[in-house]
């Protein structure tokens, strides 16, 4: 069998090895126009999903969340945790609108620990807050991840090639099997509208003594990363695509992030750096179909739009697009 996967960042790399475990014989291309500079990279990385996260039914959903948690919590328990960018991090969860903010019904039964913030903790932070949580989850650094999902994919025979598609059908008929992992340029060629942008700015930081994360309202995030690099956040502004960094957007994200923790004060920056999430209204798109180009045709298995989850549920996605992949693939052989 032959395969095309479009995409090179997390969803179609994550997807790539899936299908390497699943189907060892079958001839694999990764296709992507970019595999160094994705929405990918820009990502924290925290295995946080929020209420709005959504499949296409409430049981699937809930398969692709665990099923990328115990994907992640895998890598972490083996050796490879440092060099595929995959830790345990602990943190907290403030917010003053509603209690509702601070949970997560995705994950709170998922993560090893979340429970209400206690009164002494919620001294450890500036601001007066009512609601508070703490929990215990992972993170996945693509920077590290990426190149080592690469890596793996290159020791056991998957090619990797630089090529932009104009239409999914310029594959065909050299791969009958075509994986759609595009992310936002998913629109285009499946001129898909009911995916948009969510532009999201963040600053680098150095502050190696931050080991814990934080989240206030107004989408304030500090989340420490690997070798003392910290994700100051964030942004979301709808339909932009933008790609230029906005400076007032920095001033308000360095004083949101200092007001949280004042001690960020004194840490230098090293990057800022901007992303489009790419958000698809009512639920990611993991389903199949076929397509033609002349007399020949191929199945398609799309897995795309998973706007600002898409590091922490590429695994459980993957998982179900290579399962749809092998069923499609077996009733086409059964009709010949
Ligand atoms: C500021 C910010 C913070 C975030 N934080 C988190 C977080 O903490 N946790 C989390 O889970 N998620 C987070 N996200 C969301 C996460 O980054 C995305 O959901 C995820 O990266 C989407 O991955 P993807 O592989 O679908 O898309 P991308 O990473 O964009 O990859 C798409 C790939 O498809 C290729 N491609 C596109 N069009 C074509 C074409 N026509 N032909 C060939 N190749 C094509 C591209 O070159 C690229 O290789 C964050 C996003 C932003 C912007």
């Amino acid at each position: 069998m032959k395969v095309a996967i479009v995409g090179g960042g997390v969803v179609g790399l994550t997807t790539a090895l899936q299908l390497q475990r699943e189907l060892r014989n079958a001839e694999v291309c990764v296709f992507a126009s970019d595999f160094d500079r994705t929405v990918s990279h820009v990502a924290a990385g925290i295995f946080r999903v929020g209420s709005s996260y959504s499949g296409p039914t409430e049981q699937i959903t809930r398969e692709w969340i665990r099923d990328s948690y115990e994907y992640y919590d895998d890598i972490r328990k083996s050796p490879d945790a440092s060099f595929a960018g995959v830790t345990s991090i602990s943190g907290y969860m403030f917010a003053n609108s509603s209690p509702e903010t601070v949970k997560s019904h995705w994950i709170e039964n998922l993560v090893p620990i979340y429970r209400q913030a206690s009164e002494e903790e919620f001294q450890l932070v500036g601001g007066s807050w009512k609601y508070g949580s703490f929990l215990t989850t992972l993170l996945t650094n693509c920077k590290l991840y990426l190149p080592w999902a690469r890596r793996k994919l290159q020791e056991t025979g998957t090619k990797l090639t630089i090529k932009k598609l104009d239409s999914l059908t310029e594959l065909i008929p050299e791969w009958n099997l075509i994986i759609n992992c595009t992310g936002l340029g998913a629109r285009s060629l499946c001129n898909d509208r009911r995916l948009v942008s969510i532009r999201g700015q963040v600053i680098k930081v150095k502050a190696p003594w931050m080991k814990t994360f934080f989240y206030g309202e107004l989408d304030t995030y500090i989340i420490p990363g690997f070798n003392g690099v910290v994700t100051l956040g964030g942004s979301r502004s709808f339909h932009s695509e933008n790609m230029n960094l906005c400076p007032y957007e920095s001033m308000a994200i360095r004083d949101r992030c200092e007001k949280l923790v004042p001690a960020l004060k004194k840490a230098s920056v090293l990057r800022e750096e901007v992303g489009l999430r790419p958000h698809r209204e009512n639920n990611v798109r993991v389903e199949a179909e076929h397509i033609i180009n002349g007399l020949s045709k191929a199945i398609v298995i799309h897995n795309y739009g998973h706007s600002g989850y898409g590091v922490c549920t590429a695994p459980g996605t993957a998982k179900y697009a290579v399962q749809l992949a092998k069923e499609m693939h077996k009733s086409s052989i059964a009709k010949l």
